[in-house]
């Protein structure tokens, strides 16, 4: 049982009757009880809600904010620039111990479902070696879905198909893109294609940073959305960071 609990937009204090993992009963309390040994968790009158979920993060990159140098320009192009330099730098151990101080301040703040990206243009893969890790060693805590996430290009990084491929092969869960980022706009249709086809394949899931400019051009949305109809995918794909929409004109 939850003892004590507060629900919302409902006055009063409640007991949580708990079934296995399941709810079983919600009771109103006349009073504040207290707990019976050993088999109650006290709320202690403070709100008791279902956990948060943080949809879109990136552990492999969290706190390196000024490493090796600050994004002066403040744009998304040179945060990229940014984190390519600190990639350089960046460790198996590094890494752990950055993203396991951020679920740590997630949890705290009642997340326990995390989506994060995690960057795969890296020949040896490092910070994708390191979630998966992490991923295990934080599954009493949170459920963790990591997607493989080609933050320098499917088409225009070296072996990036590959490295996408490899991704998936040691424990990625979804698959991710970024198409206009890719150094042509064909090369942005066939990395959607090509992350479609992985995900397919494999069963995955997909998540793609699709249009994240404010150039009214960038239209892989269209691309990605009719992917997802034509493979009768749509429940599995996701597109974030939408943001051109907001430059296109009307008539489109
Ligand atoms: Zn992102």
């Amino acid at each position: 049982n939850i003892i004590n609990a507060r629900l919302r937009g409902k006055p009063g204090l409640f007991r949580v009757a708990l079934n296995g993992e399941r709810i079983a009963a919600i009771v109103p309390q006349t009073d504040v009880v207290a707990p019976a040994k050993g088999n109650d968790l006290d709320a202690g009158q403070n709100l008791v809600v279902a956990p948060f979920v943080e949809p879109h993060i990136h552990l492999d990159a969290t706190l390196t904010a000024g490493e090796p140098k600050w994004n002066m320009s403040g744009t998304l192009f040179e945060g990229i620039e940014r984190w390519s330099e600190r990639k350089e730098i960046t460790t198996h151990d590094d890494i752990k111990t950055r993203a396991k101080k951020t679920i740590g301040m997630l949890v705290d703040h009642g997340i326990q479902h995390v989506r994060t990206h995690v960057d795969v243009t890296d020949p040896k893969l490092t910070a994708l070696k390191a979630m998966v890790e992490v991923r295990d060693e934080v599954r009493e805590l949170i459920d963790l879905q990591i997607v493989a996430f080609p933050q320098e290009g499917i088409e225009s990084y070296a072996n990036g198909r590959a490295l996408m491929t490899e991704a998936v092969a040691i424990g990625a869960d979804v698959v991710g893109g970024i198409p206009h980022f890719e150094n042509t706009r064909d090369q942005g249709v066939s990395s959607v294609k090509f992350l479609m086809d992985l995900a397919e394949r494999t069963g995955c899931l997909v998540d793609v940073h699709c249009d994240e400019t404010d150039d009214p051009q960038s239209r892989f949305l269209e691309v990605l959305a009719e992917e997802a109809r034509v493979r009768g995918m749509g429940a599995r794909v996701t597109a974030s960071h939408t943001v051109a929409m907001g430059s296109y004109d009307n008539a489109y």
